[in-house]
């Protein structure tokens, strides 16, 4: 049965769940974003496992253009004195179909946008009031107009504000005392590292990640520095605790540095409403230690539309217990890489990097550790 749909927020996850709807279902939608455009200017990078690219294939992702992307093979695990300890191979989740693919995060938002931007898209949306009319929900948004909809789809981030509107259980995302900071390199400066693959040095309470987003060889670095307090007009010294672990790492950061604290959710709870659905963030706020805030919004936009699809008898159940299920497995893996990432003592370093070493090479441990997650 066709139904009416309103997606609140414009984010990767609003945006797939969207072209899915519109390329595969007959359902009216409307995605509501609360900014007054798309924010196509982030220049930063972002990291796309099988999982999510099986997916954007579905949607023509296939098809982009193949200079703005790039197929990184591998990673390779650096202490931050940049001395190798390991590698990790990448491609053996590749398809011929499906790759590991890093690109800017604009070019994925300039893709998602393309079918949908002018009769699915309104922006300057925000919620001001909702009630329910019979089995409808009826939206008002604070510009004064409103829709009557069969479901809801919150898609508008961590801090998602759908859920105040219909959740009375609080799930207040949380400070994991840690901030990212991320830049654009042109080149690899001082850094013995291969820029065809994705670099991982880790030092004391801080890790950084280097990898290319495209085929003119641009390099994304992300570095992430745990400390207690967030001072967004700091950063150059924040950085510093990173420069001072290597004097190589000066000239990275001495181009134009953005940061963003970094939160997490703490439980990963079920809508109170059945006609109220959660996705991307908005469903559960990872750390970026494995790199799957994207992929967990596109895996979870394609399991709740695949619901939709199939017209299954309490989609709000069925969703819940697959979406559940997915994100405490990448919610373990992204605290545990968080903790081993950032040892301070030597010792544990030592540990670390003998124990890395080791069970990188196993495949069975590959299979489940990386595997069960690169499964969509
Ligand atoms: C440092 C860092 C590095 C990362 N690196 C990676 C990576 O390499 N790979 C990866 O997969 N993920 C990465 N991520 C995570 C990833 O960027 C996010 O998980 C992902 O973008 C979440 O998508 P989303 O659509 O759920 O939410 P968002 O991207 O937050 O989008 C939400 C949208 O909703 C809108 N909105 C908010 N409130 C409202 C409202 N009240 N009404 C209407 N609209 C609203 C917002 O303006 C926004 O457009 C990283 C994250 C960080 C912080």
């Amino acid at each position: 049965m066709k139904k009416k749909i309103a997606i609140i927020g414009a984010g990767i996850a609003g945006l797939t769940f969207g072209n899915l709807i519109k390329k595969y279902l007959k359902h009216d939608f409307m995605i509501y974003e609360k900014e007054e455009n798309l924010s196509l200017d982030e220049g930063y990078g972002i990291q796309l496992a099988s999982n999510s690219t099986k997916i954007l294939n579905q949607i023509g992702f296939d098809k982009i253009d193949y200079d703005k992307i790039f197929y990184p093979k591998g990673i390779d695990f650096y202490n931050i004195q940049n001395k190798k300890i390991c590698d990790l191979d990448l491609s053996q989740f590749n398809t011929e179909k499906y790759k590991y693919t890093t690109l800017q995060r604009s070019v994925l938002i300039e893709f998602l946008k393309d079918d949908i931007y002018t009769q699915h898209l309104r922006f300057g949306k925000r919620i001001k009031e909702v009630s329910e009319i019979k089995d409808k929900v009826l939206i008002k948004f604070d510009d004064n107009t409103n829709d009557l909809v069969d479901i809801v789809v919150g898609a508008d981030g961590i801090f998602s504000n759908t859920r105040s509107f219909f959740e009375k259980k609080k799930n207040k995302p949380k400070f994991q005392n840690a901030i990212a900071v991320r830049t654009i390199l042109k080149s690899k400066f001082e850094l013995i590292i291969n820029e065809e693959r994705i670099s991982l040095m880790m030092g004391k309470n801080c890790h950084l990640v280097v990898y290319p987003i495209n085929n003119n060889k641009d390099l994304n670095l992300v570095c992430i520095i745990r400390d207690k307090k967030y001072e967004p007009n700091n950063v150059k010294s924040l950085v510093n605790k990173a420069v001072n672990q290597n004097q190589n790492l000066k000239k990275v950061f001495d181009g134009e540095l953005k940061s963003w604290p970094l939160y997490s959710t703490p439980s990963i709870l079920p809508s109170s409403n059945n006609k109220v659905f959660y996705i991307g963030d908005a469903f559960n706020g990872f750390l970026p230690t494995l790199a799957q805030g994207a992929g967990q919004s596109i895996e979870s936009a394609y399991e709740l539309f695949n619901l939709l699809k199939e017209e299954s008898s309490d989609v709000q159940n069925s969703y819940f217990q697959e979406r559940s299920k997915k994100a405490k497995i990448v919610k373990t893996r992204t605290n545990l890489n968080f903790f081993v990432f950032h040892f301070s003592s030597s010792f544990m370093q030592i540990i670390r990097n003998f124990f890395m070493k080791f069970l990188l090479k196993r495949k069975s441990f590959i299979k489940v550790y990386l595997g069960k997650v690169y499964k969509s």
